[in-house]
């Protein structure tokens, strides 16, 4: 098995950072022989085969769960500096030349959905800060066989560049706001952009072609009176909300578990306001919000129970990071380098394909939070992509 393991990374955009990639040819040829079909993908495969939404393999791991989701971290970098998320300072970044291409993304989207991905995330760091996104997001938006393409963005740079990205093919964003208040958002953030996320917001909301959903963080001591206010927001401007558990992935390792606020306490705090919530049964079994409306059916609100209801068994997701590496869950510690092969020319689509599948074949059952000898990943989330 190959592994990826972090080493001591760059300290600034500079000076690339290093890492350490065990795994070498023979590895990926074991990985080729556990892969039945490859020859749908010879490297001969034209781009419009790999396009092709007929796939003859699927992701399916040990446990029965078939993988159709990809969340792809364009970028590390980010321009405010989340508490939960990333360092107060000393932020290392990849260098830019570490970072996967649009091409090289594409390439490995092609094969994905020739195994049957069929739902895109892009995400970071802040993936806006990755110049001409839009260029990107106009590669994956033609690619038959992709779905569904999504964006996850702090919105602070969203309202420039909206356009452009509708224009290429973008349908749906994932806002992160965990604040109506300026002075909160810069105490959270550690940064003074609150106008410019509710100038994203509001470009977004105004825009028909977008579906725009709200993803709420609630810290105990920050955020956590803003709630009922949040809510009030999302019905007002009827945009559905997710709220997100805590999870420890944040850079400065202060996560606890008696710092989760849980789905059930806010479920608590919102029904006490607005009257018993509605679970709402119709919805896709792999996606990670359980979903309930209020009971006038005026707001549909997510519940992320990353923490205390775990919903590792319907996980469907894959992630690729900004540096090329394969991860097959939030908390994995094991990396499949992907980067070398999409390094290649022409880029060794079977051996993509035999990663991808060795890739999925090793995930465990669950993330195992709440396990004693539970350790947090080396990656914070910024550095995995959320
Ligand atoms: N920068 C973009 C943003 O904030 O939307 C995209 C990347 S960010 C890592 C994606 C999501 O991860 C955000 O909604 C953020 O709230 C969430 N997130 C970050 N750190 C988290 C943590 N420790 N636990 C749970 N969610 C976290
Ligand atoms: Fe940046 Fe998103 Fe992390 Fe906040 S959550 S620091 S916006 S990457």
């Amino acid at each position: 098995m190959m592994h990826y393991v972090d080493g001591n990374r760059g300290a600034s955009a500079d000076q690339p950072a290093s890492s350490e990639i065990v795994g070498n040819d023979s590895q990926i040829a074991d990985a080729k022989k556990m892969l039945p079909g490859l020859a749908a993908i010879s490297s001969e495969s034209n781009n419009a085969q790999l396009g092709s939404a007929q796939s003859s393999t699927v992701l399916k791991d040990r446990f029965g769960r078939i993988h159709q989701s990809l969340r792809i971290s364009v970028t590390d970098v980010c321009n405010i500096r989340c508490q939960y998320c990333m360092p107060a300072e000393g932020a290392q970044f990849l260098a830019s030349e570490r970072l996967l291409s649009f091409e090289q993304i594409e390439e490995f989207v092609r094969v994905a959905v020739s195994f049957g991905i069929r739902r895109i995330r892009l995400t970071g760091g802040e993936p806006l800060s990755r110049p001409n996104l839009h260029q990107l997001v106009a590669k994956l938006s033609a690619i038959d066989g992709v779905d569904d393409l999504a964006l996850t963005t702090n919105g602070t740079l969203l309202a420039p560049q909206l356009p452009g990205l509708v224009r290429a093919g973008l349908r749906r964003i994932n806002l992160s706001l965990d604040t109506l208040s300026a002075t909160t958002f810069e105490h959270i953030s550690r940064r003074k952009s609150f106008q410019n996320v509710l100038e994203g917001l509001q470009a977004a909301l105004k825009c028909p072609d977008v579906e725009v959903k709200l993803n709420t963080l609630v810290l105990r001591h920050l955020n956590m009176c803003e709630v009922i206010d949040l809510v009030t927001y999302a019905r007002e401007h009827q945009v559905d909300i997710r709220f997100i558990e805590f999870m420890p992935l944040d850079a400065s390792r202060q996560w606890q578990n008696s710092s989760v606020v849980t789905g059930h306490e806010l479920r608590e705090i919102i029904s006490r306001r607005f009257g018993p919530l509605n679970r709402l049964v119709d919805q896709r079994s792999s996606q990670p919000s359980a979903d309930y409306e209020l009971s006038d059916g005026s707001l549909k609100i997510g519940f992320i129970d990353s923490v205390s209801q775990p919903f590792c068994g319907a996980c469907d997701r894959l992630r690729l990071t900004a540096d090329g590496q394969l991860q097959n869950c939030l908390f994995g510690t094991e990396h499949w380098p992907v980067v070398q092969l999409l390094q290649t020319l022409p880029p060794d689509r079977e051996s993509i394909g035999a990663l991808l599948q060795a890739c999925v074949s090793a995930k465990h059952p669950a993330h195992g939070i709440s396990d004693p000898q539970f350790v947090a990943p080396p990656r914070a989330m910024y550095q995995i992509g959320g």
